[in-house]
């Protein structure tokens, strides 16, 4: 996360962490809350090697460029544990607390742990959560990172300092892109909400270009059950590779571009606005744990009804 960026993207995040670092009162556990294009995960790396550094800068964060820095940014520590999952489980928590325990402390004795989408976790691992919580070791500081905090129990927010992001803009992150990808995918990816570090993780990986055609394709022949056979066997198959959440956002949002953006003669505009709203709604759904090859069957279905050719 570069410094100067996020004193001038989120001045008040900045103000509120740089305050806690240079007073020492860093609360037990904080709630980072703000969509995917305000940085959160890459802000709390940062303030974990803050907490470590021992060259900190007159804000009280990290140098970024030395030992213990390099370490956390490749994740190899022992007392700093981030749990990156779609869905947090009871036991991830459960995991959690027994490596703290059987792990010796290092270096300044700070342990830190991070739970990535913990407003998609299950309620069992909220309440395991709370335990941890309530008995907090004088060395042991929690991150949670949520899009929305209304989405998590009261009792887990209250334990928690909300430190709230803003949206990060549009603009920034499409010109941070233009070196990676087309403008075209660059503008996409911005108006979806990634964030820049995210998108260019997606743009570098080589599912990309694949996923974007297959949306294409599809656009092109989404009136054919030959394209819905076409997707549940070779692209979204059941527990398929390119199955996930992430690929199938990345679908959905080309599709939605080609639906606007590359007319079909064939296709009326009523049908095109039936189109917009099953994607979108599609998205919106994305959010919450669903069975995605179940998700994406009523995609297809809903689709060649509403086009009806
Ligand atoms: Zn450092």
């Amino acid at each position: 996360m570069d410094k100067a960026q996020l004193k001038k993207t989120q001045p008040v995040v900045y103000r509120t962490l740089s305050h806690a670092l240079t007073s020492g009162r860093i609360a037990h556990a904080y709630m980072f809350a703000g969509p995917k294009s305000a940085n959160t995960k890459n802000t709390a790396l940062l303030f974990i090697q803050s907490l470590f550094c021992p060259h900190p800068d007159e804000d009280g964060f990290a140098c970024q460029e030395c030992d213990s820095c390099r370490r956390l940014a490749a994740h190899d520590a022992a007392d700093v544990k981030w749990i990156e999952k779609e869905r947090i489980k009871k036991n991830d928590i459960a995991r959690l607390q027994e490596q703290f325990s059987t792990t010796a402390v290092e270096r300044n004795g700070k342990r830190v742990y991070v739970l990535d989408r913990f407003d998609k976790a299950t309620p069992d691992s909220s309440n395991a959560l709370l335990k941890f919580l309530e008995e907090p070791g004088t060395s042991l500081f929690g991150i949670l990172l949520v899009e929305n905090a209304a989405n998590t129990l009261t009792t887990i927010q209250s334990r928690c300092q909300l430190i709230q992001f803003r949206p990060g803009s549009i603009a920034y992150v499409k010109n941070a892109l233009k070196d990676l990808t087309d403008e075209e995918s660059a503008d996409m990816l911005a108006r979806a909400g990634y964030s820049f570090e995210e998108a260019a993780a997606l743009v570098t990986d080589e599912t990309y270009p694949l996923i974007r055609e297959e949306a294409k394709v599809f656009f092109e022949n989404m009136h054919r059950i030959t394209a819905v056979y076409r997707m549940q066997r070779e692209v979204f198959p059941a527990k398929g590779e390119h199955t996930t959440r992430q690929w199938v956002n990345v679908w959905l949002i080309w599709l939605l571009y080609y639906i606007k953006h590359s007319g079909r003669s064939d296709v009326r505009f009523e049908q095109k606005v039936a189109l917009v709203a099953i994607v979108t709604e599609t998205l919106d759904l994305l959010v919450r744990p669903v069975d995605l090859a179940l998700c994406l069957d009523k995609v297809y279905a809903r689709i060649r009804k509403a086009v009806n050719l």
